[in-house]
């Protein structure tokens, strides 16, 4: 298995704003790194200069200490898998996943072998002779996955591969591909917009904005310490509370650390008077939306609470509730956006 160094990589398309603004990140043997950001924020432009499909305008990228910026795809030892699988429809499902080795000089005797191993690992042994069509969403996604692994590749970078499919598979898909790569220690590289996918897989997340990395860390140091409020805002459903303060700075705290007063129990608690506006009962939670008092601006705040513990009747929309988050709950961002040091 192999480790993804890239170094100051910049793409440009022609465009004001390059695609990939200088990104470094290092992504050491058996990582599984996600790279999260919204659409258009340059995460397929990254991964398809990684495996070689399009080159950079400056910056060096390395796998396992060599420089691959002149190195073909092919040569690289790295698989993609794209959103769309690219699955061929007219071939079985035996001659889409051994395609790769097919257009290599591999004896048939051990494609064979090859492809029975990648099947029975992502349990698709018994569709070898069906075609895609006849495939369910999630059964297509484990055909390109096995075709991605034939080739034994050292790193394995995946392009959004869940958002074909419907919510309950997402999920189960989710931890089969987690699962799969912690059994075999395959570096890995995901790109997705969905935080929550973010958050559930990666050992660590790269979140990118604008071509340019925000963040890098554990989806806890993401959580919990986001370096500025875009971060802070992209992580988290809902997003963290952001309260205009004067002076231009920022308080953020989490929804689920904004409770009834009589739940917190910290002496030198934050305490805010909150109108509840709206209030959506999830069963295990209860999402609040509701204005802070004592603010020049309307102060939008969302709180969630735990289902269990709060009666309908104790948080009446209309009214003025005590609410208050824990001091180590607070964080605080200066006027351009940045985390500032714990007060
Ligand atoms: P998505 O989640 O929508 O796939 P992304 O984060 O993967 O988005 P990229 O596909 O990397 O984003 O695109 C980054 C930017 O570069 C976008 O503004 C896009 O329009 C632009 N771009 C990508 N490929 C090209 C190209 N071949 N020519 C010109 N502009 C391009």
């Amino acid at each position: 298995m192999a480790a993804v160094l890239a170094k100051k990589i910049v793409k440009s398309f022609g465009g004001d704003v390059p695609a990939v603004n200088g990104i470094s990140l290092t992504v050491p043997d058996g990582e599984f790194m996600v790279l999260l950001g919204p659409s258009g924020c340059g995460k397929t432009t990254l991964l398809r200069i990684i495996c070689g499909l399009e080159r950079q305008t400056s910056g060096d990228l390395l796998i396992d200490d060599r420089i691959v910026n002149e190195i073909p795809p092919r040569a690289r030892g790295v698989a993609m898998m794209f959103q769309s699988y690219g699955l061929y429809p007219h071939y079985t499902v035996r001659n889409n996943i051994s395609f790769p080795l097919r257009t290599q000089r591999v004896s048939r005797a051990a494609i064979g072998k090859k492809v029975e191993w990648a099947s029975q690992l992502l349990g698709i042994g018994h569709l070898l002779d069906r075609r895609p069509r006849q495939l369910s969403g999630g059964e297509r996604q484990r055909v390109a996955l096995a075709r991605a692994l034939v080739r034994e590749p050292t790193a394995l970078l995946l392009d959004e591969p869940l958002s074909n499919l419907d919510a309950k598979l997402r999920t189960s898909a989710r931890q089969e591909i987690r699962q799969f790569q912690q059994r075999v220690g395959l570096t890995t590289i995901y790109v997705t917009h969905d935080q929550v996918e973010a958050m559930g897989m990666g050992d660590r997340i790269a979140v990118i904005d604008k071509g340019k990395i925000r963040q890098v860390g554990t989806p806890v140091e993401i959580y919990n310490n986001p370096a500025d409020l875009f971060v802070a805002t992209f992580v988290g459903a809902p997003p963290m509370n952001i309260v205009t303060q004067n002076g231009g700075e920022y308080l953020g705290f989490r929804p689920e650390n904004f409770l009834p007063k009589a739940m917190v129990e910290d002496e030198s608690a934050a305490e805010f008077s909150f109108r509840v506006d709206r209030s959506e009962y999830l069963g295990s939670e209860r999402i609040v939306y509701g204005v802070l008092e004592g603010f020049s601006s309307e102060q939008l705040i969302t709180a969630k609470l735990p289902g269990a513990h709060v009666a309908e009747a104790s948080i009446r929309t209309g009214e003025w509730h005590a609410f208050a988050v824990k001091r180590s709950s607070l964080r605080h961002f200066d006027s351009s956006g940045n985390r500032m040091a714990q007060h």
